[in-house]
């Protein structure tokens, strides 16, 4: 026990560290490109933050918080999702009171009690973006931009954007009783947790992956048909904006999304290679969240991308991840004695961003050049014999086995001349 992660948790080790490195600076980049802030929100918020604005009838609140009472005797989750923080930072700074829409994106660790398999862990990442303060529909075709360009970016190919209305609670009612309708015919074929939620919310016997329910769900009333004139407006103007921009898509009519909070455009990106983790997107507006967290009346759109499905999908398709860089120098000692001038001079060039290193073994003169090709290193840098008390190092060109002497003060220049 004392040498294994926790169940559904897992060690990213530095060579797919650098992987998830340069995931980051794509989202950092795209970021910058279209206005969002980055928000760094805590990774544990009051439970009731949650229940109120994911939804009781979720599989989050009802299944999978990490949830617990501190020592000061409050209820505690660490955070599933962080739509609900980012609107708790907006109500709690009064960002709403500057001007509209505030564009903040955040990255980093959700955590979920789901049953771990590849592309599901219960400590995962997510990169987000939320778009509060407009009903713009040129907005909710951004956030679907923002997460396309940016898969354009790590060149992932073949993915899908499946896109659906779930219209605003005005429309919605009436879609409800006709799918409770629909459902309490066939009450008999549903799952368990669906019999449970039929009553309270029928929209998420729709998201069921059970089966037997999906077989249920086929031929389900579905919401477009129920839209009210502002939804379809609303619908069809984001279809136009994505149209104008070429960003393709599919509409879902069975889509929902498995969070409450959302209203109108719900949409998930799918990259079909990872089977039953496909999905490695999911958002829509929630133009209801605000109010029902406390706040003024204020429409907001986002998504949550799951980076770790993300990665496995750059590992799977081989899209294209920038090699890691490695050293300019490798400084090696020619004898015992001289192991700590090396590293004196091996600190100088570090001190002056010279990618370096060296041997720590303490091992022979044929050891440490046989370490600095391992490394990969452009030079060694020989250090002892008579240079040294000459105040010279050897430099090697480990390609084509060149050497020349050089005087220590000029070391870092040729170096970085060499670069
Ligand atoms: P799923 O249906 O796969 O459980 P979800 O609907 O619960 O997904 P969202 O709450 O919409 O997921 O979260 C957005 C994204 O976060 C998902 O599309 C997915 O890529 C990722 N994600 C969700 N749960 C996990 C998890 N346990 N492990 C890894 N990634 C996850
Ligand atoms: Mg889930």
């Amino acid at each position: 026990m004392l040498t294994t992660a926790p169940r559904g948790t897992r060690d990213i080790l530095p060579e797919e560290a650098a992987q998830w490195q340069y995931v980051e600076s794509n989202i950092r980049q795209c970021c910058l490109l279209y206005g969002y802030g980055e928000i760094r929100p805590p990774l544990f918020e009051h439970t009731e933050l949650f229940l109120r604005s994911v939804g009781e009838t979720t599989d989050i609140v009802e299944k999978e918080m990490y949830t617990f009472r501190d020592r000061g005797g409050r209820n505690i989750t660490l955070r599933p999702e962080a739509t609900a923080s980012t609107v708790r930072a907006y109500l709690e700074h009064n960002l709403y009171a500057g001007p509209q829409p505030v564009k903040m994106y955040y990255l980093g660790p959700m955590f979920r009690y789901d049953r771990p398999q590849a592309g599901r862990y219960r400590q995962f990442s997510q990169f987000g973006i939320e778009a509060i303060g407009t009903q713009d529909p040129t907005m909710d075709a951004e956030v679907i931009s923002v997460a396309l360009d940016f898969y354009c970016r790590l060149g992932l190919t073949g993915l899908e954007v499946q896109l659906n209305s779930i219209g605003c609670p005005k429309c919605r009612q009436d879609y409800r009783q006709a799918l409770l309708n629909y459902l309490s015919q066939h009450r008999g074929q549903l799952c368990r947790t669906c019999l449970s939620r039929l009553d309270r919310n029928p929209l998420r016997v729709l998201d069921c992956k059970e089966e037997g329910c999906q077989a249920i769900t086929a031929d389900a009333p579905r919401m477009l048909t129920y839209l009210c004139s502002e939804c379809d407006e609303h619908f069809k103007a984001v279809q136009e904006c994505l149209q104008s921009i070429e960003a393709h898509y599919v509409i879902n009519p069975a889509l929902v999304r498995g969070l409450d909070y959302y209203t109108k455009t719900v949409f998930e990106i799918v990259w079909p290679g990872l089977g039953a983790q496909a999905a490695i997107c999911g958002g829509g507006r929630y133009d209801g969240l605000i109010e029902e967290c406390g706040g003024p009346s204020t429409p907001a759109v986002g998504f949550a991308m799951g980076l770790d499905r993300v990665l496995l999908a750059i590992q799977k398709a081989g899209a294209a991840v920038p090699a890691a860089k490695t050293p300019l120098a490798y400084v090696v000692a020619l004898s015992a004695a001289d192991n700590q001038e090396a590293f004196r001079i091996l600190t100088r060039l570090r001190r002056a961003d010279i990618i370096s290193d060296k041997d720590y073994r303490q091992t022979s003169l044929r050891a440490q050049l046989k370490a600095a090709d391992r490394s990969r290193a452009r030079y060694a840098v020989l250090v002892g014999g008579i240079e040294r008390t000459q105040g010279m190092v050897a430099v090697r060109n480990m390609t084509t086995g060149e050497q020349h002497e050089i005087p220590l003060d000029q070391l870092i220049t040729f170096l970085q001349e060499g670069r």
